[in-house]
């Protein structure tokens, strides 16, 4: 595999970018390759090569690069300009379309990134009960900002240590941390902390520790408590938000929360993010409240012409029936896979999610750290050679996408087949 270009420019890339990329996960070493085409569910390099592409944006793509539908929507939006800085009819549909996707949902407001929403939805919560501590779960990602940016571990559970420097310890002192899968520890820390707890912020299935699905009965038990203790739930569906399902984590589950955010697939490849919830709380945003929000592109025209494509093309089509099939078939071609080389890893999925983890199937964060990261690196390149673009992390989720056909399943299980082989 000639990947001569990308070499070169990765050398370029590090005296002019730190780490040579633009956001840590795509630093690969020894150099990443550089995109230059996609195309359905293919990336294409800068030396020609082809990959097949399960990292997918990191989530958003659930059609596929460069699906025509969104492409011509974006178009179309392009001849009528791209930045109003007014209130535009396409807001409205689009908080139409949330509010009717999520059950949850009846006010929005829109911003440009996950990070934004979750920034906006901790601040919301806190405006809205006047309490200042909020949980998180360990291992729990939403967004690069100081309140979430908070090291996973025992010892951080009760007392927020920062795991990124140049975050003060007071800012992160009113974080605080539970396992996943454990309501017994969210119980005991809401009891600790009595009556200043705001909301517990959380993935219902937690995508960015590898994929960990949620035991029976966990989000329910969730809801219940923190409904009992006056904590809001913040439930971030920046992943499974039209992921898991049309209407999230939340409809699949059959779990509310009083805020959500969302994001990725919802901006149909453009850069979005989505907090929302009941008007009782979202109404103490401003200008009708006075919990302050702003910004230059929230509610960009041309995110909202690409979101609102996606959103319709979802309701339109069956897309996760599709998603589900293909899953299926993958699943079981890596099962099959692992059961023959009699290897100790274990697949995750969940419909178009999936994660193969190098150890046992991890129901926290913790859990998660047991398996061995190296050797799915070493199995990460194996697949790149291959042509099988995974997310160059034990810790990232796999993603099909709606282009992914037959025919890409088919030779992945052949690669992965190959390559665990190899390893
Ligand atoms: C990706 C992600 C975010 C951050 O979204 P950005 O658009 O990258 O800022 C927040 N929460 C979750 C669960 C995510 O997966």
């Amino acid at each position: 595999m000639n990947m001569e270009k990308s070499e070169k420019l990765y050398r370029k890339a590090r005296n002019l970018l730190p780490g040579g990329v633009s956001s840590p996960v795509r630093a690969i070493k020894p150099y990443p390759f550089y995109t230059v085409r996609a195309e359905g569910s293919k990336l294409y390099d800068v030396d020609g090569n082809e990959y097949i592409d399960y990292c997918m944006g990191y989530g958003p793509l659930i059609l596929g690069h460069r699906n025509p539908t969104i492409q011509q929507a974006i178009a179309e939006q392009m001849e009528k300009g791209w930045l109003y800085g007014t209130p535009t009819p396409s807001e409205l549909d689009m908080a139409q379309m949330i509010a009717d996707a999520f059950e949850s949902i009846e006010m929005v407001r829109f911003v440009n990134s996950g990070s934004e929403a979750t920034m906006s939805a901790l601040r919301i919560a806190r405006g809205f009960t006047g309490k200042e501590k909020v949980i998180k779960i360990e291992g729990g990602f939403h967004g690069a900002h100081d309140a979430v940016l908070v090291k996973a571990g025992s010892g951080a559970t009760t007392h927020g240590v920062p795991n990124s420097m140049g975050v003060p310890v007071d800012f992160v002192k009113n974080t605080l941390q539970v396992p996943y899968n454990d309501v017994e520890a969210l119980i005991e820390l809401i009891e600790k902390n009595r009556d200043n707890v705001a909301c517990l912020i959380m993935e219902p299935v937690m995508g960015n520790s590898g994929l960990i699905l949620p035991k029976d009965g966990y989000l329910k038990e969730v809801r219940r408590v923190t409904e009992e203790n006056d904590v809001l739930l913040i439930f971030d569906e920046v992943i499974t938000g039209f992921r898991v399902s049309y209407g999230g984590a939340q409809d699949y589950y059959g779990v509310h929360s009083d805020l959500t955010t969302l994001g990725k697939i919802a901006g149909g490849g453009l850069p979005f993010g989505i907090v929302g919830g009941k008007e009782e709380i979202m109404e103490h945003l401003s200008p009708s409240g006075k919990v302050y929000q702003a910004g230059t592109f929230n509610g960009n025209p041309l995110v909202l012409a690409a979101g609102l494509a996606t959103l319709r093309f979802l309701r339109n089509n069956d897309v996760y029936g599709y998603l589900e099939q293909c899953g299926k078939e993958l699943n079981k071609g890596i099962n099959d896979t692992i059961h023959d080389l009699k290897l100790e890893y274990n697949l995750s999925s969940l419909g178009s999610m999936f994660c193969l983890f190098f150890g046992e199937t991890p129901g926290n964060y913790e859990e998660a750290l047991q398996c061995d990261k190296d050797r799915f690196l070493q199995f990460f390149y194996e697949l790149l050679k291959e042509g099988i673009f995974f997310p160059p992390s034990q810790y990232e989720t796999c993603f099909i996408s709606y282009a992914h056909e037959t025919e890409d399943i088919q030779k992945t299980i052949e690669a992965v087949h190959v390559c665990l082989k190899r390893l």
